[in-house]
């Protein structure tokens, strides 16, 4: 069976970015009201479809979960092995992570950014990114606060703000305006409230990056304004063309950021739950607290496999490749759907494609025909916000021959209104 189609539980599009089972209304158990606020459940008919396609024998290709197809390098388990036998490593791990696990994220970050941080107070390891974005509000808003939330986006950043009890406000990411919000948009009422200012390049669905003169906006406007910025990193390594940069790089940033990391999109390590959050230690320090009272660390020996990952020398070759392998795809993709009449930008970092939909088209209409049709899954843009509608997401995280496939399928679909 295909990588990322789970034929049991919910058979949803991207399950990996929150978008899973959901609770039905009017269900008999008496769920909180923080789960009854949470946006609409989009994708009830996309998951249909998708069960009755699985139920029908369809062979279906999956471009919608964000999940690498390949192994996690060989020299990166190696490691993990040699620490899973380790009795050390079996009791908990509790709190910042092993020391010798934050000075090579330090050294990395040296080497990869020119960023300099504290291994004690700057550096925290996380069960996997999500978990520390997850968790940030609880650490700094009050029931009314408000977090500035990006259009479309993740969905944890939204979602994590409700379960705090604050209130998302959401900036648009525009194509005319490159996918960076516009930040003097933001009523002053609203910017009063705010505390927290969410972003995330390279982007995740829209594929575009930052430009330095961005970063330095965000930092003078977050001193300005009183924000906390919560930069998301996770695909600082997917990239094509020019290296991304790190929030951290700009001079100030780490008075009012931090910025999370993780190891899951780079060494094909989404499974194994590791990856940190660095930058301000005041903030580092909230969202440790809240942890504390919730989990218990990072598992040690994936820790210890984060370290060959981020020391070892075979990975550098290995992310090239990586590298290789993706922009392979991505011109393949782009160039193959362009020819059958898609309107695409070819992204300069991540493994997505955020495509206009067909004319005429919502982009649920255009995700349930592709599926109901010819069995090719991609992500309805609406499903990461409002502003994400016209478009849909494919995730690049198939072979090639299966990719080249899905796109000759995509080409028989006819689109009349
Ligand atoms: N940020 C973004 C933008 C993502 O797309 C993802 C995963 N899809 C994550 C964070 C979380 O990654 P992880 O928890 O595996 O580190």
């Amino acid at each position: 069976m295909e990588r990322g189609v789970k034929l049991s539980g919910s058979l949803l599009p991207s399950e990996e970015e929150g978008l899973g089972m959901r609770v039905q209304r009017g269900n008999v158990m008496k769920y909180a009201e923080r789960i009854n606020q949470l946006p609409p459940y989009l994708f009830a008919e996309i998951d249909r479809k998708k069960k009755a396609a699985v139920d029908r024998g369809v062979d279906i290709i999956s471009l919608g979960v964000g999940d690498p197809d390949l192994p996690t390098p060989a020299h990166i388990i190696q490691a993990g092995q040699t620490a899973l036998a380790k009795a050390a490593n079996h009791q908990y791990p509790f709190g910042a992570g092993l020391l010798s696990f934050r000075k090579a994220i330090a050294s990395w970050m040296t080497k990869r950014f020119n960023v300099d941080l504290n291994p004690a107070m700057e550096i925290y390891s996380l069960i996997g990114s999500k978990e520390g974005l997850g968790h940030l509000p609880l650490a700094f808003l009050n029931p009314g606060d408000v977090a500035l939330v990006p259009d479309p986006a993740y969905p944890v950043y939204k979602n994590a703000t409700l379960f705090a009890g604050g209130e998302p406000y959401l900036l648009p990411l525009k194509e005319n305006r490159a996918f960076l919000p516009d930040l003097k948009a933001i009523p002053a009422s609203v910017l009063a409230k705010a505390k927290i200012l969410f972003l995330n390049y390279p982007n995740n669905p829209v594929a575009a990056s930052a430009p330095r003169a961005f970063l330095e906006e965000v930092v003078a406007f977050a001193k300005e304004h009183h924000l906390m910025v919560a930069y998301d990193n996770a695909y600082s390594e997917m990239f094509y063309e020019e290296a991304p940069l790190s929030f951290l790089e700009i001079p100030g940033a780490k008075d009012v950021g931090i910025e999370f990391h993780s190891l899951s999109k780079t060494y094909n390590m989404t499974g194994w739950r590791i990856g940190w959050v660095c930058g301000n230690p005041d903030m580092i320090k909230g969202l440790a607290t809240i942890k504390d009272s919730v989990d218990s660390g990072a598992f040690q020996a994936i820790q210890e496999a984060g370290i060959a990952a981020l020391e070892n020398p075979a990975s550098e070759p290995f992310v090239k490749d990586m590298r290789v392998l993706y922009k392979r795809r991505r011109d393949l993709f782009v160039t193959a759907m362009t020819q059958a009449g898609w309107t695409l930008p070819r992204p300069s970092a991540t493994f997505y494609i955020w495509a206009h939909t067909p004319k005429g088209f919502t982009s649920t209409e255009t995700a349930g025909k592709l599926l109901d049709e010819v069995g090719v899954v991609c992500t309805p843009g609406v499903g990461f916000g409002p502003s994400g509608e016209g478009y849909v997401r494919f995730a690049l995280s198939v072979d090639e021959k299966r990719m080249m496939e899905a796109v000759e399928r995509i080409k028989k679909v006819k689109w009349t209104t």
